[in-house]
């Protein structure tokens, strides 16, 4: 009887959403058709990212790389150089890579069961089940942000949203109210309501469809959830960015393809342990990274950035070549290049506050 009844009210919750998502969704272009590519990407921009945001850089990769056959042909520098600004570009290295191993191991086709799609890089528990779901409505529930806080309120779930368990706990939670017959209209539904309604300060509960399956709500504690572990302080790393100019040609650094930033151009950089250098030593350590013997011109001032594990204030130098070969250790690649070809380039976030301090002294 218990099990009736708690059917009953699952199918109630489905329904409930169903309708609302039905009158509530918003025009988005990847909802335009569900074909799996399409999907696959729009996931990918979206994870941490909002929809809003990623509106603009999916129609941008989709008019350049329509099928996964463009994609998988096309360089990592342009993939990367459409990714600009969306930040967390292992995200694009990933689906540059899994576009190759789809065209290369699966004929082009992307895998609709879980295992193998899982397997391909960068695909992560969530990426499968948003993906399996909504492309091939296969019974995968999704709990990303939105929905953990949505699950959280209507769970009173107490394990904090950011804790290393958090996915196994709101998981099977995100499960049990999956509607199993439509699961990629339910996933959907499930994120949209959390983005619009359950949002992260004063939830619109007055509009929430499943405002009587709420227990934050009717114990009036929503303010209270989700639960979260307080962010640790991050370390700030210093450092200098020296922008060498030699004849109207400045020296770009393509980073490394694995690591952090990986594939991304910038202008030199590097550490400055104590965060405090004389104008000599600045010049000798930036010699030192480049090759190059240079004068420091002026201080184009200070950018800070902020990334998932340090903070970065960075020092901006324009700086004059004076001799020496343009090759840097390392085996990075280098270039000298105009202004007027920057925006060739993919730099990362923090080049794009240099290019503002830059950009009044570019043309002296
Ligand atoms: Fe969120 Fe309010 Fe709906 Fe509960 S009633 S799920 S807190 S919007």
């Amino acid at each position: 009887m218990k099990e009736a009844t708690t059917a009953a009210r699952r199918d109630e919750f489905q329904n409930r959403l169903a309708t609302w998502f039905a009158a509530a969704r918003r025009e988005l272009p990847w909802r335009e058709n569900r074909h799996p590519y399409r999907v696959w990407v729009s996931e990918v921009m979206l994870q941490q990212t909002r929809a809003a945001a990623v509106t603009p850089y999916f129609l941008r990769f989709m008019e350049r790389f329509p099928d996964l056959h463009n994609l998988a042909e096309a360089d990592l520098d342009e993939a990367l150089k459409l990714w600009e600004g969306l930040g967390y570009y292992a995200r694009a290295r990933n689906l540059h890579r899994a576009a190759k191993v789809v065209v290369e191991q699966h004929r082009g086709m992307i895998p609709s069961d879980y295992p193998r799609f899982r397997k391909l890089p960068g695909v992560g528990e969530y990426i499968a089940a948003a993906v399996l779901s909504i492309a091939f409505d296969q019974p995968y529930a999704v709990a990303d942000g939105n929905v953990k806080r949505l699950l959280a309120r209507l769970f009173r779930e107490e394990t904090p949203v950011n804790h290393s368990r958090a996915d196994k706990i709101y998981r099977p939670l995100a499960d049990q109210l999956l509607n199993r017959a439509h699961p990629g209209m339910h996933n959907q539904a499930m994120m949209e309501l959390g983005s619009l309604v359950c949002r992260p300060r004063q939830p619109d509960c007055l509009h929430c469809p499943v405002r009587a399956f709420c227990r934050a709500h009717s114990a009036g504690v929503t303010d209270e959830f989700p639960r979260r572990l307080e962010k640790k302080q991050v370390p700030i790393h210093k450092m200098l960015c020296a922008v060498i100019v030699d004849q109207g040609q400045y020296l770009v650094v393509r980073r490394p393809e694995t690591g952090m930033l990986g594939g991304l151009w910038e202008f030199p950089t590097l550490l400055q342990p104590n965060g405090r250098m004389s104008r000599p030593a600045k010049e000798r350590a930036i010699a030192q990274r480049t090759g190059l013997t240079i004068q420091l011109d002026k201080k184009l001032g200070m950018v800070e950035h902020g990334y998932t594990h340090f903070r970065l204030q960075m020092e901006v130098l324009l700086c004059r070549r004076r001799g020496g070969p343009a090759q840097l250790e390392g085996g990075e690649r280098t270039r000298w290049i105009q202004p007027d070809d920057f925006s060739r380039y993919a730099f990362h976030g923090a080049m794009q506050k240099v290019f503002l301090l830059l950009k009044p002294f570019l043309y002296e």
